[in-house]
């Protein structure tokens, strides 16, 4: 059996095996490539792709994948020529790397209006440009800033150029890559209605210039494409290869292992080895990698039609007799496997039929996604208004806030895991164990011994020694009575920086103010504290109490009972260290609770009011926005979700319109 015999057999078997339906295919196709029902189908395509690219222009593609086509391939493959073929129009070309950012290429047919071209990116003006561009060391850590570039042009020939300056200001100038997408949407009534992205050639060895991991980098921006379920995998194959080893199809194999959604188009036909032409049919007849999505043949300019300056138009005839002069693939084109218009027309229904079949679940996607991040937003929102009233309202609530806080907790009423109270106490109760273990029997063989007498005859005491045993024995609390006020200062202050953090938490010049603030106070409070606890100490220097406490005391220590009816006869010796217990028991009981009263007053009580006015006076400043900056990661989170919430706000406004209408 001969070649053409096989062909014949292999054609007559395929999809189109009926005549009537082959005819009816042809016809359909003949005219659709003649543009005459492409307007009928333009109206149920046009609307689908408008669609997705809006959602792409929102942005919605960085939260979530959107229907589309890529296109890889090895370096000089042929990409470049397929898409110049699909848009008409020269794309930037040459050895090497050319194509170095992801390029959108959006095709729109728009029937009677001359060629126009806009051409779309993020300027980046950060300093996270890699290889051109002054990089200023306070940029660094600052998120980029993009602000979009917008070129629009009305001459193909400038198509060239502008691609290859927006590459060279995103991926920087020379042969580096980048992630940022190029968008490029073409009108005219010459294309064919499509969208699809351009990714930088699979390379192996790095050229001059090039990171020794640029193979690596490539693959990584491909896959991060291809690896998508919402994406079309184009794979470029030259035919004069071995096409099943080639490295883009073993990629888009990994992905799609079952291939339903690779497409391989199979490039230079004729620059084929003689002998191979029925091996590379068998491929193109998915009998030997088979993919749901199948093969197309097409034949691009070569080098030499190039430098002729062949045009496109005379390039697709020359392709249509080439397939036709061709005793091998002459059926392809029948089976509609062959030609650049064949391709066009396949690739926009499958991705009009991608779009549609995954435009449900977007939409699900959406709606699910937008519930997330409204929740996200809540957790970090209440951010300060941009305005100047918003801003002064907003920090006069959290103001307020604040000194409920510092209320409740300077009143006893804040129940904290650390409550206040509890913690004072114990260290009250500190205070009155240490002030109970000063407490000591005065025994008369020691300080009332006879060493001490005075003039008085025996059988008197002496009343100034009596005085002169206590003062020296009281004095002695002063020490403790401060460290007792510093050990409160400290917890206090602790407590107050627990609140400042929590009403204060995403703005920290706020914290830092009021945590001077309290600073400042505590040390003016803490001074007044420890001039009021040294005149108590001088007023203790004067012995002093009620006759009837005196009175009860002592009955208490002796069982005896006093009375004031004896006084003032019941000086009698053996009773005179009593005496002495009685009183420091007085000054014990009167410490024990006079101290903590003080300190509690002035480094709680007082510094809490004076806080509440001082921190109102903030109001005052004049720059609240200052006053209200906000941590940076916070603020940027923030940011980032609002700017999601509108993207998919947008987003599922489209949709929902879309689907309605
Ligand atoms: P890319 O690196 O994948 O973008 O490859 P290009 O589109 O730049 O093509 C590489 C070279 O192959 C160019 O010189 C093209 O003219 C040539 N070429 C592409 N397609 C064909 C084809 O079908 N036939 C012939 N003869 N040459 C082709
Ligand atoms: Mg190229």
């Amino acid at each position: 059996m001969s070649i053409s015999d096989t062909v014949n057999k292999m054609s007559s078997s395929g999809a189109f095996s009926s005549p009537d339906q082959r005819s009816a295919y042809d016809d359909e196709n003949e005219s659709q490539m003649n543009g005459e029902v492409h307007s009928h189908l333009e109206k149920s395509i046009r609307p689908y792709i408008d669609l997705i690219d809006t959602l792409r222009s929102i942005g919605i593609h960085k939260d979530l994948a959107l229907p589309t086509i890529v296109v890889i391939g090895d370096q000089s493959s042929g990409k470049s020529s397929v898409l110049e073929a699909l848009s008409g129009v020269a794309l930037p070309r040459g050895t090497g790397i050319v194509t170095r950012c992801p390029l959108e290429l959006r095709l729109k047919k728009v029937p009677g209006v001359n060629w126009k071209a806009v051409l779309t990116y993020n300027k980046k003006t950060g300093g996270f440009v890699n290889f051109a561009g002054p990089i200023k060391a306070s940029k660094m850590v600052a998120q980029p800033t993009h602000n979009e570039k917008k070129i629009e042009f009305a001459d193909p020939s400038l198509v060239e150029q502008h691609v290859a300056e927006a590459q060279n200001e995103l991926a920087g100038k020379g042969v580096g890559i980048s992630d940022e997408l190029i968008t490029l949407e073409i009108m005219s009534p010459d294309v064919c209605d499509l969208t699809l992205i351009d990714l930088p050639g699979i390379t192996r060895v790095p050229v001059e210039g090039q990171p020794e991991d640029i193979g690596k980098q490539i693959k990584r921006l491909i896959l991060k494409f291809i690896i998508k379920h919402e994406t079309i995998n184009l794979v470029v194959v030259p035919c004069n290869t071995d096409i099943a080893t080639t490295e883009a199809l073993k990629m888009a194999q990994e992905v799609d292992p079952a291939g339903i959604r690779t497409l391989a188009i199979l490039t230079k036909p004729d620059l084929i080895d003689k002998g191979t032409e029925k091996n590379i049919l068998a491929i193109v007849h998915n009998t030997v990698i088979p993919l749901r999505k199948g093969y197309i043949m097409v034949k691009c300019r070569g080098q030499q039609q190039i430098d002729d300056e062949i045009p496109l138009k005379d390039a697709a005839q020359m392709e249509r007799d080439f397939f036709q002069n061709n005793d091998y693939f002459r059926c392809l084109l029948e089976e509609n496997k062959a030609t650049v218009k064949c391709l066009a027309i396949k690739l926009t229904q499958d991705l009009v039929d991608h779009i549609k079949k995954s435009l449900p679940q977007l939409h699900e996607e959406i709606k699910k996604k937008l519930w997330n991040v409204k929740r996200a937003l809540k957790d970090c929102e209440d951010g300060p208004p941009e305005d100047l009233k918003g801003a002064k309202e907003f920090l006069i609530k959290i103001l307020n806030r604040f000194n409920e806080q510092i209320k409740s907790l300077s009143s006893g009423e804040l129940v904290s895991e650390k409550n206040l109270f509890v913690e004072l106490r114990a260290e009250f109760k500190k205070w009155n164990d240490y002030l109970n273990s000063t407490k000591k029997s005065f025994n008369p063989s020691n300080k009332l011994s006879q060493k001490n007498r005075g003039r008085e005859l025996p059988g008197f005491s002496n009343y100034r020694l009596f005085e002169k045993i206590l003062q020296d024995h009281v004095a002695k609390l002063k020490e403790p009575a401060n460290d007792l006020l510093n050990a409160i200062k400290d917890i206090i202050i602790k407590q107050f920086a627990d609140i400042v953090s929590e009403c204060f938490q995403n703005y920290h010049i706020l914290q830092n103010i009021t945590k001077d603030t309290i600073n400042n106070i505590q040390l003016n409070q803490l001074e007044k504290a420890e001039q009021r606890i040294s005149e108590q100490f001088k007023m203790e220097n004067r012995i002093f109490t009620q006759d009837p406490i005196f009175l009860k005391i002592l009955s208490e220590i002796t069982n005896e009972i006093y009375s004031e009816k004896e006084l003032p006869v019941f000086d009698k010796r053996c009773t005179y260290s009593h005496m002495l217990e009685a009183y420091y028991e007085i000054v014990v009981q009167r410490t024990a609770d006079q101290l903590p009263l003080m300190i509690t007053f002035y480094m709680l009580q007082e510094t809490a009011q004076i806080l509440s006015t001082d921190v109102m006076k903030l109001l005052e400043q004049p720059d609240v926005h200052e006053l209200l900056s906000e941590n940076s990661d916070v603020s940027r989170k923030r940011k980032e979700l609002r700017a999601c919430l509108n993207r998919l706000t947008a987003a599922a406004k489209e949709i929902s319109s879309f689907l309605t209408d």
